[in-house]
């Protein structure tokens, strides 16, 4: 069904749905457009749509090949719409979900044209802050690079920042998808261009060996990875390249390439990679734990056997329509929100799974307290039994009625011990 976006747009079907709202195929005065609706509570919230307005020429002066172009911004009622060059493919996340990894040469030259647009935009004064595979789009329609790799374009310029409001971010301090967060902002210095080379080198590192160099497991353990860990080479992947990818991954951002470099250092590799099948990079150490994570509607099979052997697999499709809760199902570092129930709920249910998968020792070691704590009161009743008898039999042998105090004495405890004591009494009669 086709609705009006402003007075020049119309658009008809939804082509995507991400964690700021959803993009439509649309019409504008000069052909197809994709028009990205945000979502409805980010469009209702005065400072961010000032804040679209204050961006507006920055957004839409980033003209590169390499970047998906920002049309128009319209502002209208209560839409606020990104009105988009229409890009006829689909993004790296999906390619790799369906395809896996990428050859490396491939791989080399997607990143290479990502870096392009990064160094225009930095160039700009623009840092993207959200570069992640979900965020490249792939031109099928264009003529593909060499080695038949598709020509790639970087989109969502700026959103980051623009919906990562101080307001929001103070409410909401819930760190959504930590693998591409470079360790300064973990350290909370503000995001630099070099914070989007650590990103795309992570991605590069990702489409190569199919999961991220410090991915997997809690959100915690993968910030302190970050910050704390360094990063073992791919195994099989050319030294050349190995290299660059390490100088990316620099803890320090003053260590690590400029974008124009980048590319520039990739595609002198290109020639030697040329022909180079994919890796099959094993998963390394223990056997994997598969958990899953419930955001939104969408599942995420996570397999985790610690660092370096961390692969996401995005289960049923998102919905294309939005559902009842706006929270996306792709979450970006920047889009900070509080868990819903539904996350909640599963992080329950991950921790009911991990104990018992192996049941802790606390617990092995408390049901057989318990058994020796029974054993022990039982075994003491008996004899208390026995004393008890013995003196009766003995007050009764000895004549013994009111007389001999002392020994009827004897008896009287043993009608005030409980045949059965219950175990939760039964710290106190070891020390009898
Ligand atoms: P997010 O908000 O999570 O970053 P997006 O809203 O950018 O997600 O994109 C959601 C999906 O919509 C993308 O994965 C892509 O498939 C599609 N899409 C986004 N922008 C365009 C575009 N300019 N042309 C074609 N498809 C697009
Ligand atoms: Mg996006």
């Amino acid at each position: 069904m086709a609705r009006k976006i402003g007075s020049r747009y119309t658009v008809h079907q939804v082509i995507g749905r991400g964690s700021a709202g959803t993009v439509w195929l649309g019409e504008g005065p000069d052909g197809p457009v994709a028009v990205k609706l945000l979502r409805e509570d980010l469009a209702s919230d005065q400072v961010l749509v000032g804040r679209f307005v204050q961006e507006r020429a920055a957004l839409t002066g980033l003209d590169h090949p390499r970047v998906v172009g920002v049309h128009d911004m319209v502002v209208d009622g209560s839409d606020l719409a990104l009105v988009m060059e229409l890009v006829q493919g689909t993004d790296l996340r999906t390619r790799l979900e369906r395809d896996g990894v990428l050859s490396p040469e491939r791989a080399v030259s997607v990143i290479a044209d990502v870096a392009d647009g990064l160094a225009a935009a930095h160039a700009a004064g623009i840092v993207h802050r959200d570069v992640k595979p979900e965020n490249v789009l792939l031109d099928l329609a264009a003529p593909p690079a060499a080695g038949g790799a598709p020509r790639a374009k970087l989109t969502d310029f700026g959103i980051a920042r623009l919906v990562d409001a101080p307001r929001r971010t103070r409410a909401t301090r819930i760190i959504g998808t930590p693998d591409y967060l470079a360790p300064e902002i973990i350290e909370g210095l503000e995001p630099r261009a070099a914070v989007d080379i650590y990103a795309l080198a992570t991605v590069l590192y990702e489409v190569l060996a199919g999961f991220t160099p410090f991915g997997g497991g809690h959100t915690g353990a993968v910030l302190r990875r970050h910050v704390t860990e360094s990063v073992p080479p791919v195994p099989g992947l050319p030294d050349g390249l190995w290299r660059i990818i390490a100088e990316c991954l620099a803890k320090a951002p003053a260590s690590r390439l400029r974008a124009a470099e980048l590319a520039e250092r990739l595609r002198e590799q290109l020639p030697a990679l040329s022909g180079l099948p994919p890796l099959a990079v094993p998963a390394q150490g223990k056997p994997p734990v598969e958990e899953a994570i419930t955001l939104g509607e969408a599942v995420y099979a996570e397999t985790d056997a610690g660092p370096g052997t961390h692969r996401r697999r995005r289960g049923p499709a998102v919905p294309l329509v939005p559902g009842p809760s706006p929270d996306s199902t792709r979450d970006t570092h920047t889009s900070l929100r509080r868990p819903s129930p539904n996350e909640l709920a599963s992080y329950a249910a991950e921790s009911d799974a991990q104990r018992s998968a192996a049941p802790s020792a606390p617990r092995k070691g408390r049901r057989a307290l318990v058994r020796r704590r029974r054993t022990i009161a039982v075994l003491i009743a008996v004899v208390l039994l026995v004393a008890g008898a013995a003196a009766a039999f003995a007050a009764f042998a000895g004549g013994g009625g009111g007389r001999g105090g002392g020994r009827a004495g004897m008896v009287s405890p043993v009608r005030s011990v409980p045949v059965a004591p219950s175990p939760l009494d039964a710290p106190l009669i070891p020390r009898l």
